[in-house]
């Protein structure tokens, strides 16, 4: 039999590192904009068309290549940054694995026009899904003009994966600012469509970030300067009162890379501790300088995340440096103020109305009816979207709302008398231990009956509350895992959770790479199991691809797959204490009654109902 390996062709090996490096519009903005950097530009020039669709074109006033490097720069591998595997751990370009301009080459057309400030002419490349079909001498200005046509026009699967023209428009936006941010010693300009949006001068870090967040930024930022042996900390961050819901200015720059990092920015987010309201987020702009060999920065080219040697010195610094200029600034005691407990809610209930509980008791109420049914509800991948499919009936939902509202009043009562206990715990009766049975249901004795609790529903809604109180409070956790994990899914399933990673990230997972048909995790939300990451990945896929109503945040999703994981099972043994604790856990939600998909947690039954019962 004859052999059956063969190298793959060039061109072919260009378009599968092109997947990776080439995601949409911006990743080309990025590469460019960060390739005339280290060209050593002093004014660059980036020009947009119909976000990046029809053309993204960067011109700088750089060094330029000769007429050979020009060929050359197309090449996979092709690099001038590094020569040696030694660099890697020194590395003070944007760029080193030269496979962008051969990957962006691979699925568009591409014009490059070159010229050294040494020589006479200067040359113009054409290159198109990596053939070149054009190479000649041209008069041109010192420096280089690549213009990106048609971005993936070999690729029409990708190119209709591309969003809507805004969204590509603000990722293009994002990178086009984490670029101009970081250099405020080289003039940008910007061109969308023929409109100049932005121009940024040559200037001091300060006017930059002006002039490219606004006019109006100027007053709310407060600098910030701290160094230690480990790092220095220069930058801004805005004073508390300008805290906002939605979409902050927070950059992280590392040596001057834009990085992402959740637990950096919790950090930051501690500092302004009671002195922003809960559910608003602080805007800052900060420049970490760290020895070139403390981080690794050798991970995928597209990706925002960087490894620090040592992270917690870098946390406690940046958390201290935050709080002493805010300090500094006197800006922090004029904000101090007490916490307003109603603002403490998870953000869904907000909207809420309160719920006044009605006092009248049905005593035909057969608590056993229904539940026949929703034992059987055991596929959980449509749950809670439908909110009225699990609605109790309008008897019911007075039954135990007002047995409910009698242990809520019995409780504050008893809390005026004692008032460092805790509520509700004290109408489970005190000497009664609660038990499980068939490891599904605890059974607990109330002070005027008994109620039953669904184990896994309860978990589900503690977790769900503490999730969405740690996004409100943007105090999102994520513990590293020593390696990382590779989550497998369908090649379409990476792009939705590609379109979640914001969301997924507020709950406290960390992406490293993403590939064709798997992703790599390399931080989970504390307390999660690392075994059940695959099944919570393949739960939100299975939730994106049906229709959410409005109103309803994806991030208010994935907290409920995360609770629905990470709560325990049906079959799981609960010690005395654990169930003690559960309930009370349970009973101090804002909404204990039913699960995040709107499940009863518990059914309680009163010693009337009971006595009913024996009739
Ligand atoms: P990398 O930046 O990782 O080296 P690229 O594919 O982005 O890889 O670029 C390959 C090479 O082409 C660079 O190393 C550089 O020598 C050259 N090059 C790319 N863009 C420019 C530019 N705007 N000006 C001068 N040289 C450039
Ligand atoms: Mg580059």
């Amino acid at each position: 039999m004859s052999d059956v390996i063969q190298l793959l062709p060039d061109h072919i090996a260009n378009q599968i590192a092109a997947g990776e490096v080439v995601q949409r519009p911006a990743s080309v903005v990025k590469e460019l904009l960060e390739n005339a950097i280290d060209a050593g530009a002093g004014s660059i020039k980036l020009v947009v068309v119909d976000s990046g669709r029809t053309l993204i074109q960067v011109i700088d006033n750089g060094k330029g290549m000769s007429t050979t490097d020009a060929r050359l720069c197309f090449e996979r591998h092709a690099t001038s940054k590094i020569k040696k595997a030694d660099d890697l751990f020194n590395i003070s370009t944007k760029g080193f694995r030269g496979e962008a301009l051969a990957s962006i080459a691979a699925v568009a057309q591409v014009t490059l026009k070159t010229k050294r400030e040494s020589e006479e002419l200067g040359t113009v490349i054409n290159i198109e899904g990596s053939k070149i079909t054009k190479h000649e001498p041209v008069a041109t200005e010192k420096g280089t003009s690549i213009a990106v046509k048609n971005l993936f026009f070999n690729i029409p699967a990708r190119r209709n994966f591309l969003k809507s023209d805004s969204v590509e428009m603000r990722h293009i936006n994002d990178e086009f600012q984490r670029v101009a941010l970081t250099h405020p010693d080289i003039s940008f300009s910007m061109f969308q469509n023929q409109v100049e949006v932005f121009n940024l001068k040559k200037g001091n870090l300060r006017q930059r970030i002006v002039a490219v967040l606004g006019k109006k930024s100027n007053e709310k930022l407060v600098p910030i300067s701290e160094e230690i042996e480990q790092a220095t900390i220069e930058g801004y961050v805005f004073k508390p009162e300008f805290a906002k819901k939605k979409q902050p200015d927070q950059f992280f720059f590392v040596n001057n890379r834009f990085i992402k990092s959740a637990y950096l920015n919790h950090a930051v987010s501690g500092a302004y501790e009671g002195m922003i309201q809960p559910g608003c987020r602080p805007g800052y702009l900060l420049y970490l300088t760290v020895p070139q060999n403390t981080i690794d920065i050798n991970i995928h080219p597209t990706k925002t995340e960087i490894k620090f040697e040592d992270e917690h010195t870098l946390y406690a610094v940046i958390r201290a440096a935050v709080k002493h200029s805010l300090g500094l600034y006197n800006v922090a005691p004029v904000l101090d103020f007490d916490k307003d407990p109603a603002l403490e809610v998870p953000y869904s209930y907000k909207s809420k109305l309160p719920n006044n509980p009605r006092i009248n008791v049905d005593p035909t109420f057969n608590p056993f009816k229904n539940e026949q049914q929703s034992q059987r509800q055991k596929s959980f991948h449509n749950v809670g979207y439908s909110p009225s499919a699990n609605k109790l009936s309008q008897q019911e939902k007075s039954n135990w709302e007002s047995m409910y509202a009698e242990i809520k009043a019995s409780a504050a009562d008893l809390e005026k008398s004692q008032p460092k206990q805790a509520s509700l715990d004290f109408e489970i009766a005190r000497d009664f231990k609660p038990f499980q049975i068939h490891q599904k249901y605890m059974v607990a004795e109330l002070k005027n009956g008994l109620m039953y609790v669904h184990q896994n529903r309860a978990q589900q809604r503690i977790i769900y509350e503490q999730l969405l109180k740690r996004i409100t409070h943007d105090e999102t956790m994520s513990q590293q895992l020593l390696f990382p994990k590779e989550i497998h899914l369908q090649k379409t399933d990476i792009q939705i959770i590609k379109d979640l990673t914001v969301d997924i990230e507020r709950i406290g997972f960390t992406f490293g790479n993403f590939y064709d048909e798997s992703v790599e995790l390399v931080g989970i939300p504390v307390n999660m199991e690392e075994s059940l990451s695959q099944e919570f990945f393949e739960d939100v896929v299975a939730n994106a691809k049906q229709d959410i109503p409005q109103g309803i945040e994806n991030v208010e999703i994935i907290a409920k797959r995360l609770a629905f994981s990470m709560a325990i099972k049906t079959g799981a043994k609960l010690s005395t204490e654990e169930q003690e604790k559960l309930l009370k856990q349970l009973f101090e939600c804002e909404e204990p009654s039913i699960d995040p998909s709107g499940k009863k947690t518990f059914i309680p039954i009163s010693m009337k109902e009971i006595d009913h019962l024996f009739n």
